[in-house]
This record gives structure tokens, sequence and C-alpha cells, in this order.
């Protein structure tokens, strides 16, 4: 086992300086708020600086603004403006820095390209080491991950691929291929690898276990389950912790940005490292920042990414800043409520923006809901759908869901329910929980 270890440790930081990320950011676990402010702070502003010097698109925009002293008046940076000013946002100092093109999956609908570096990458994974750490796992422990992005998993065959899980003691679980088989081999993985920890999409795990524990079979207890890429809702974080007998740890990150923020073990809410993100929670329509403990939408500033800056990047999902102490003693700032995609907002006739938490509170504590979706097809019509379990789902808790919608949509909304045996994936896999076809 300590042989991995020992060839994994100097790979791992001959190729980025991984280990010796990790042990910086490490050391700013134990940083007081007024040292994280003052790094923080002095880490943003070299972004801005060699994003003034290096890149076109932010000499333009700075120029456009001469009294500009600071970073909210710099306008917020769109998937399209990416797609868009492509050529622009690229640092002219580009050749001189290890950088490579990466692209998300486009789950809401529009794949984005965009230009990354080494130098990213490094801290990118110190801090994924990090986070394993504070989910129990040692470098090279045995970790299970139940993932499945397709160009992922496509490179799962190689030789190199299978030589790099054997040093980092992965093993992969595909959560795309969820049949009663598949359930039962993952299952069977989990309990003859013994991970320390089982990191996995939100929605995967959560079909496991409910799929393990329907069927009572045991399964070996990780010291935490990593949850990620989608919404975990409470009912999920219970069944989850139920099953596997420890802790669960919410992540949150994206292709772009990296894994930007987790749980400790607290759970007070999700930590992030203000020295390598700089997150603003701003209300969606105005683009102000929402107030204190509010939610709202989470634009990032990723300050370790120079070859293509993403500066005040819009990301679409939503979320809240929690403002208390956790009790692990890392001063790093909390969010919580991150949830979702910005575009699945429903509307009310009047415009108002309806999260979708709101609705899908509607749906809590029926046991004969199996999965749902809820789709606005236009602001006066909205749909149901319910994979039950039951033959007949009871009158009454219908009727009950049917005026918790009209409550938050206005009474006018007609509430429709569908009972279909499945729920069709988006073509990313992801179940889309909501969906609204009504712009804002
Ligand atoms: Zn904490």
């Amino acid at each position: 086992m300590a042989l991995r270890k020992y060839l994994w440790k100097p790979i791992l930081n001959y190729r980025h300086s991984v280990i010796d990320r990790y042990t910086t950011i490490e050391s700013w676990e134990s940083l007081s708020e007024e040292e994280i402010a003052a790094l923080s702070t002095r880490r943003l502003q070299s972004l801005l600086d060699h994003a003034y010097e290096n890149v076109p698109y932010y000499r333009e925009a700075f120029d456009a603004r001469p009294a500009a002293t600071n970073l909210t008046e710099l306008p917020v940076l769109e998937k399209g403006d990416l797609q868009q000013n492509f050529e622009g946002l690229k640092s002219n100092d580009l050749p001189s820095r290890d950088w490579y093109k990466n692209a998300t999956s486009g789950s809401t609908g529009q794949p984005t390209t965009f230009v990354q570096d080494s130098h990213y990458a490094s801290f990118r994974d110190g801090l994924k080491l990090v986070f394993d750490e504070w989910g129990g796992r040692d470098i090279s422990d045995p970790k299970v991950k139940v993932w499945g992005a397709q160009d992922d998993l496509s490179t799962g065959t190689s030789v190199r691929t299978k030589v790099g899980n054997w040093l980092r003691n992965l093993t992969w679980i595909n959560a795309y291929s969820m049949s009663e088989d598949d359930l039962r081999r993952a299952g069977r993985v989990i309990n003859d690898e013994k991970p320390v920890t089982v990191h996995a999409y939100v929605e995967a795990v959560t079909n496991l276990a409910s799929f393990l524990e329907d069927h009572d079979l045991s399964v070996h207890s990780p010291a935490s389950v990593m949850t990620t890429a989608g919404t975990l809702r409470p009912e999920m974080r219970a069944q989850i912790e139920r099953v596997f007998d420890c802790p669960v740890h919410n992540r949150y990150g994206s292709r772009e940005l990296g894994t930007v923020a987790s749980e400790c073990r607290y759970g007070t809410g999700l930590h992030y490292c203000p020295m390598l993100h700089h997150i603003e929670i701003l209300d969606p329509t105005t683009l102000e920042p929402v107030e204190p403990g509010e939610t709202g939408e989470i634009v990032v500033t990723l300050l370790t990414n120079y070859s293509m800056p993403l500066i005040r990047y819009r990301i679409g999902d939503v979320g809240s800043f929690r403002k208390v102490q956790c009790d692990c003693g890392c001063r790093w700032p909390l969010l919580s409520n991150v949830q979702g995609r910005v575009t699945d907002h429903f509307v009310t006739p009047d415009g108002t923006l309806v999260y979708p938490g709101a609705l899908r509170k509607a749906l809590y504590h029926y046991d004969w809901i199996d999965r749902f979706q809820i789709h606005q097809t236009s602001t006066e019509t909205v749909v149901f759908r319910l994979v039950s379990k039951q033959h007949s789902p009871p009158e009454s808790d219908l009727e009950a869901i049917s005026s918790r919608a009209k409550n938050v949509l206005g009474t006018d909304v007609t509430v429709e329910f569908d009972f279909p045996d499945e729920i069709e994936r988006a073509d990313s896999g992801k179940y889309r929980y909501t969906i609204s076809d009504v712009s804002v």
C-alpha cells in the first residue's frame, strides 16, 4: 500500500508541483480572517494587473471605465462572452505558459471551450487533496468514484490511465450504467475495494443507496461519501448517511473553475478558499450583491488561471453566503444552499423569478414518489412528472402539492400531473429536476 504513495507523491510533484501546492493550501487553513483578507486581496490584484497588461478583452474593459477602482466595476463574464471573445480573452503571454484547451460537457445545452494552464491545474489538484483529507483520505488511500463525464470515462482503458488509477488507488464505477445488475456490481466493488471515501454524483449515489436499502444489501462503510454535480437534497443526504453509515461531504465545482468548495466534517456549509476563488453572490436581475445570507447567483473570479482569466464569471448556479464561524477552526468563508442552474428558474405571471427549491419542497416527505421532474411549460402551466411507487398516488397528496405550487407561482396557474414509468435524462446524462421553458 505504502508503495503507491511513495511512487505517486514525487510523480504528482514532478508533473505540476501538486504536492507543493497542496502544502501551501494546507498552510492557508490556519490563517486568521485578517490574514486571509490581505492575502486574497493581493492575489486578486495580481490577477487583475495581469489581465490589464496581457489580455486584450480586459484591457478594453478597464480602459472603457477609467474610473474603475475595483473588481465590481468590471462587467460580469457570461458563457456566451467566452465563445464570442475567445481570442481576446487569451493572454498574450500564452506561448510561455503550459496551457491546454478544456470544455464543458454542455449540460446546459451549449458546450463552452476555454483555455487553462498547469499553474491552475496544480492548485486545482492540490485543493482536491485538501478536500479529500477533510473526508479522511490521505494521498493514495483507496477511493471509489461513481462518475461519468463521458470524456473522463472514454480514456478509461488506456494503459496510462490504468497506471494512473493504480497510483491514485482509484476505482471507477460508471454513474450512467445503473441497471439492477450494475447496482449490485457497484455494491460488490465497494465491498471489495473498501474505499476510505466514495466520491460520487449526487444522483448516482442516491440511486445506489436506495437500491442497497431496498434490497437489504450490506455495504462497506467508508470514512465519508463526497457528493458533487447536482443538488443534494436533505432526504438524499439522510439516505446516503444511513446506508453508508458515514457523513456526507457535499462538494461544489465545475470544469471551468475546478473544485471550488467542500463541506468539512462539521457540515456548517461549503468552505471555499478565497486565495483560489473570489466569490460574489449577485441578484440575477440587477447583478448587485444580495443582502448577506440571501440567495443569489454565484459569480466567480478564478485566481489561478492566467492563460484565460475568468473574472466575474457567471457560472449559472445559485447559492448564499453563510456568515458564521465553523467549529473546524478554518476561517475560509462558507457557502450554503448551492443548487441548480439559473436557467431552470421559474417565472410567475407577473415576472417574478422563483428559485426551484421553493417548488421542490412541495414534494418532500411523500414516500411514494420515486423520482420527479417539475416542468414549467408556460407562465400559466406547470407539470409535475412523478414516478410513483404506488399504482394510484393519494389524491390528498396531489391536492397538497397543487396548492403548494399555486402558493409559489400564483393561484391562476394550472397544475398538471403526469405519472411516467421513468424520467428521461438530459444529453449529459444528468437528471433535470426542474425545467422552465419560460425565459426571463
Ligand atoms: Zn469547517
